[in-house]
């Protein structure tokens, strides 16, 4: 029996979203990526003029807010369309001001509630790539195979910072490395499911490797 999902956590620019895209191709199942939707309640709190600090009614719109993640409805080189209350936000997702609020977002425990159920319900179907901080340890805990990708900080700002510049975004290396630290001390310490590999997770540490090299691996270890 083949794995039914693959859970792939690990901190932001760890190579998560390429890894995850290219495995899914192969293999021919769903690529998901769970921290679009942390970001999507981001962006809806912020374009309702909420205050993120507010924990209640974060949580509130959280609990009411419809968030659709499909395939991509543009050919614009994005991952997926996101949706939220039927509105097309995919394009606003990575701004710098949803970078510096979205950990505190998926830091409150009703925030984290309402997305895991709907993430669940997308694992239970199988054949999917789900990545995130979580999957491993919370929303699939029995996961055939999990994978925990790292690299330095150092090395993931660097990444990040190129994926920001080819958006057009001209954020600084020094900036993106300060923002980098902050999300993985917000993501690491926090009470609610904080990022940390599961004791069975595969460690896979991309600071040398190709995108292409560690989905081979991935492959191996599925087959
Ligand atoms: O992966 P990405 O950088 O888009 O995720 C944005 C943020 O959403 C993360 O920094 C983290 O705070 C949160 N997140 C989470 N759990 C997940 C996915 C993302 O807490 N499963």
């Amino acid at each position: 029996m083949k794995p039914r999902t693959i859970a792939i956590d690990g901190p932001s620019g760890s190579g998560k979203s390429t890894v995850g895209e290219l495995l899914a191709k192969r293999l021919g199942y769903l690529y998901f990526d769970t921290g679009v939707m942390y970001r999507a309640v981001t962006c809806a709190a912020l374009q309702r003029g909420l205050n993120v600090a507010s924990e209640g009614q974060i949580s509130q719109l959280a609990e009411r807010l419809q968030i659709d993640v499909l395939p991509p409805t543009v050919a614009d080189g994005r991952q997926n369309t996101v949706l939220a209350d039927s509105v097309d936000i995919t394009d606003k997702l990575r701004s710098a001001e949803i970078d510096a609020n979205v950990s505190t977002v998926a830091s409150y425990a009703r925030v984290r509630a309402a997305m895991v159920r709907q993430q669940r319900a997308i694992g239970e179907r199988g054949r999917v790539v789900m990545i995130g901080r979580d999957i491993g340890t919370v929303v699939l805990p029995h996961s055939e195979l999990k994978v925990y990708l790292t690299a330095s900080v150092e090395e993931r700002a660097r990444r990040r910072q190129r994926e920001n510049a080819q958006r057009g975004d001209g954020s600084s290396y020094a900036d993106v490395l300060r923002m980098m630290r902050r999300r993985d001390e917000l993501d690491m310490g926090r009470e609610n499911s904080p990022l940390r590999p599961a004791p069975e997770a595969h460690l896979v540490d991309s600071e040398r490797l190709r995108a292409a090299e560690i989905v081979d691996s991935i492959e191996q270890l599925w087959k």
